[in-house]
């Protein structure tokens, strides 16, 4: 997918669960109204407070692996046991309208979509320590003892893929790793290929080539 011709631009965000990355990203599209997220589908079951269509589009098993089939999927993995996949779809035509758009997968998925689309912006993600992932796990309330152990256990599988990524942000005070992020994607738009698309008309004139 080439990122000419007013395509958005694909943030691809990944980081081990706990770190911060959901209530990041939901302030980042609080204050950033050109940024959209994509609603993966998973099989894990539903949390409280969470509703499908809006945090997952929650299915079974049956009806991923049919989508699966159908090619419905730009990436999909196994992580904790479950399925979790991304819209085709959804993200090449928000791209195309020139929205940008991120993902918030896990490291293999991060690695598909590298390979596929090599202009994407990758971002890991970390808490500041072990300890204060634990802390936040536990605190966050919404998974059982044992599923906490089994995400603490994967985190550190998720961070030895941290190195793959383009940048790396620490979520230890919170307004400073949105910041950093934020500041990820405003530098982004003001890239040359992207302003020299956006802004072709005013260069040209100033150009004196109009
Ligand atoms: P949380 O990240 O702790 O809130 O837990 P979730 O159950 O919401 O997500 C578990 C893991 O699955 C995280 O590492 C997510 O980044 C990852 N994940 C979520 N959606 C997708 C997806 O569409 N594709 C892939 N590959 N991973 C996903
Ligand atoms: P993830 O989506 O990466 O699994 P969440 O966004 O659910 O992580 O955050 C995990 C928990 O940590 C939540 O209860 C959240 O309110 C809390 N949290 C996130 N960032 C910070 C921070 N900088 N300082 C303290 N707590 C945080
Ligand atoms: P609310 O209390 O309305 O759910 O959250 C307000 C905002 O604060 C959310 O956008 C959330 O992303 C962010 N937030 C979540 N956890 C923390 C935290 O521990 N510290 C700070 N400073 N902000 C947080």
């Amino acid at each position: 997918m080439s990122q000419a011709g007013g395509q958005g631009t694909l943030f691809v965000i990944s980081a081990p669960s706990g770190a911060g990355k959901t209530s990041l990203v939901s302030e980042m599209l609080r204050q950033d109204a050109q940024l959209g997220v994509s609603v993966s589908h998973t099989t894990r079951a539903l949390r409280e407070g969470e509703r499908s269509g809006v945090n997952y589009h929650f299915v079974s098993r049956g009806e991923f692996e049919a989508m699966i089939a159908r090619g419905e999927f730009l990436e999909h993995a196994d992580v904790f046991g479950n399925y979790y996949g991304t819209s085709q779809v959804w993200v090449r035509e928000t791209l195309a309208r020139g929205q940008d758009v991120i993902l918030e997968i896990d490291w293999q998925g991060a690695e598909q979509v590298r390979r596929l689309i090599p202009e994407c912006l990758s971002i890991f993600i970390v808490p500041p320590s072990a300890q204060v992932l634990r802390e936040r796990l536990v605190g966050r309330g919404t998974d059982a003892p044992e599923v906490v152990e089994r995400r603490l256990s994967e985190a550190e599988e998720e961070c030895r893929h941290a190195v793959e990524f383009d940048y790396l942000v620490v979520n230890d005070d919170f307004n400073v790793a949105l910041a950093d992020l934020l500041a990820i994607v405003r530098s982004r738009r003001l890239k040359m290929s992207v302003q020299q698309n956006r802004h072709s008309r005013l260069l040209a004139g100033l150009a004196g080539s109009v």
